[in-house]
């Protein structure tokens, strides 16, 4: 075997998994479909590479990649650090009763409890400074106070590294040059947070604590090796092990190989894991007894944002970090639905973007909806200080479909999701009702996104589920510890295994569960 360990995917579960085995003196090869950045590398001009192109990859290789589905459009990352690149960076427990049930019987909160905090310290989590509060946050503290939900508001633990220093109250505050630089407890260097709002594009001043400055260099010290840009087509058993096979995307072509290991971990998100695992079984035919769970239960996580505008009121969403705050409803006090609300932020460049782009060549009819509104919405003379983007995410129904169909265009094998908001309106209906309300309370004009009243379609940045976690092959596609029913030493570990909604940003709970299955894997006999 050429090598112990190859991990497919660098994100929360792949790079943890990745560096947990390296440390245990595994030898781990990390395969990863994208590119590795950095600050010199992001794009930044709407003509920058900025989208994932599922048809050519070789072509396109942005580090964000959308899909839209008929009822659904689903956001991920797709970089050496998966979505920790252009996430929120909120790293958030769920609430301890979301392991009473529908989890196998060994996964507690208890159980899983000290893998959040071993997450939470390796990523270095902090809160915003109490004199650093943006306007977002303010507003929401008011909305909570003035609905009588003061009790429910909490600020959220962030991975970005603040300076207790950094103060609005300086010439041009938010300016990299006020960043104070460190090095990290993983020897990676750093700079402190000046409030950019470029979160959900890349921190131009290295204030994010992202997978490439923690996880993913600590598995290279301990010899882990990570190929960027090979995109993972298929898994197959052979004697001992499993051979990869890959293409390298290079210089515009796609040029295969393969390696081989005695362990396979499949961390290449809920929708690429699925869709990886749909492929072995139904179209190359190698995987052929991978449970016929596979591609159920999929959840959007209740994502759904409101924008509300206000008059003579400077909300600013394109400064400070993109969420910092929650007002809790997951104790299912509201209509009987558990949900969350979080301030949203937007950087200043994604309008400007909008502008540029046309949408004319967009296929599906919602995207093409939600951007059309999305612009119309922004225009005016200062189009941007004055929107306040309510967010949430909430406990939906979990009972997506994901499948291999054949595009009627080309004949090829593609990913579909098969998703109806029936079972989860009532989830989405406390939550919009809810924004609304927490606007009017302030003095907002909320505008609920056509694309719910007219298509029934929303959008995710929360992918979760396809290779469900459960007790045998009848009720999940693997068991509590990330392995593939009825393939030894063949494991799932993301966002994929998690078998219902959260209701809160998932990735320190993926991240827990990833430094769980890396433990039980660490205990074989070798
Ligand atoms: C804009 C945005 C904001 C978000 N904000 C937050 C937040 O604030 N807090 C939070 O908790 N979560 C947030 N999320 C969600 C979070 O990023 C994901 O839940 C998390 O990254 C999922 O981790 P994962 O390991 O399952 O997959 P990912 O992080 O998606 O990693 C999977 C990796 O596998 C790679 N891959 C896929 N297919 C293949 C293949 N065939 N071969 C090789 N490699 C492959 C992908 O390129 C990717 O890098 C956000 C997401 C987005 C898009
Ligand atoms: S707010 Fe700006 S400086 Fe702070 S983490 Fe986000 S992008 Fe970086």
């Amino acid at each position: 075997m050429d090598f112990d360990v190859i991990v497919i995917g660098s994100g929360f579960g792949g790079a943890i998994t990745a560096c947990r085995l390296a440390e245990a003196n595994y030898k781990v090869l990390i395969l990863e479909r994208g590119r590795r950045w950095d600050k010199s590398t992001y794009p930044r001009r709407p003509e920058d590479q900025w989208l994932w192109n599922n048809d050519h990859p070789e072509k396109e290789q942005g580090w964000l990649d959308f899909h839209a589905f008929p009822h659904m459009s689903v956001a991920t990352g797709a970089a050496v650090g998966g979505g920790s690149l252009i996430y929120a960076n909120i790293s958030c427990e769920a609430p301890p009763n979301t392991f009473d049930a529908g989890w196998p019987k060994e996964i507690t909160y208890a159980e899983i409890k000290p893998h959040y905090d071993t997450v939470a310290k390796f990523m270095n989590v902090q809160k915003v400074p109490g004199n650093q509060w943006t306007n977002r946050m303010k507003l929401m503290k008011e909305a909570a106070d003035k609905t009588g939900a003061g009790d429910r508001f909490k600020q959220l633990e962030l991975a970005v590294s603040f300076d207790a220093d950094f103060t609005y109250d300086q010439p041009n505050p938010f300016n990299v040059v006020n960043s104070k630089r460190y090095v990290n407890a993983q020897g990676v260097e750093q700079g402190t947070c000046v409030h950019l709002g470029n979160c959900d594009i890349g921190c131009d001043a290295d204030a994010k604590n992202t997978l490439d400055r923690n996880y993913i260099p600590w598995a290279e010290k301990h010899g882990a090796e990570v190929r960027p840009l090979h995109l993972v087509t298929d898994v197959q058993p052979v004697d001992g092990g499993y051979k990869v096979s890959f293409d390298r995307l290079e210089n515009g072509q796609r040029l295969p190989g393969s390696q081989t290991a005695r362990i396979v971990v499949v961390s290449a998100g809920s929708l690429g894991s699925t869709e990886l695992l749909l492929r072995c079984r139904e179209v190359n035919g190698t995987l052929p007894n991978v449970s016929p769970f596979l591609g159920r239960n999929w959840s959007s996580n209740g994502d759904f944002l409101t924008p509300a505008f206000y008059d003579n009121r400077a909300v600013d969403p394109s400064i400070g970090p993109t969420i910092t705050c929650a007002i809790d409803f997951l104790d299912r006090s509201c209509d009987g639905q558990s949900f969350w609300i979080e301030d949203g932020g937007f950087p200043n460049f994604v309008i400007d973007y909008l502008n540029r782009i046309d949408s004319a060549p967009i296929k599906n009819a919602a995207a093409k909806l939600l951007l059309d509104a999305f612009r119309h919405l922004m225009q005016g003379d200062e189009p941007f200080r004055n929107v306040m983007p309510w967010f949430a995410q909430g406990v939906d129904a979990a009972n997506g479909t994901l499948s291999i169909h054949h595009s009627l265009l080309t004949g090829e094998p593609c990913l579909n999701l098969a998703w109806d908001i029936g079972k989860s309106r009532q989830a989405i209906d406390a939550i919009v009702a809810m924004h609304l309300k927490l606007a009017a309370a302030t003095g907002g004009h909320p505008v609920v996104p056509p694309t719910l009243s007219l298509l029934h379609s929303l959008v995710t940045p929360h992918p979760l589920g396809g290779c469900g976690m459960g007790d045998t092959q009848l009720n999940g596609v693997v068991n509590h510890a990330g392995e593939v029913f009825n393939y030894k030493n063949l494991y799932v570990v993301d966002a994929a295994i998690i078998p219902e909604a959260l209701g809160v940003n998932p990735s320190r709970t993926i991240g827990a569960l990833a430094e769980r299955c890396a433990a039980i894997i660490r205990t074989e006999a070798r």
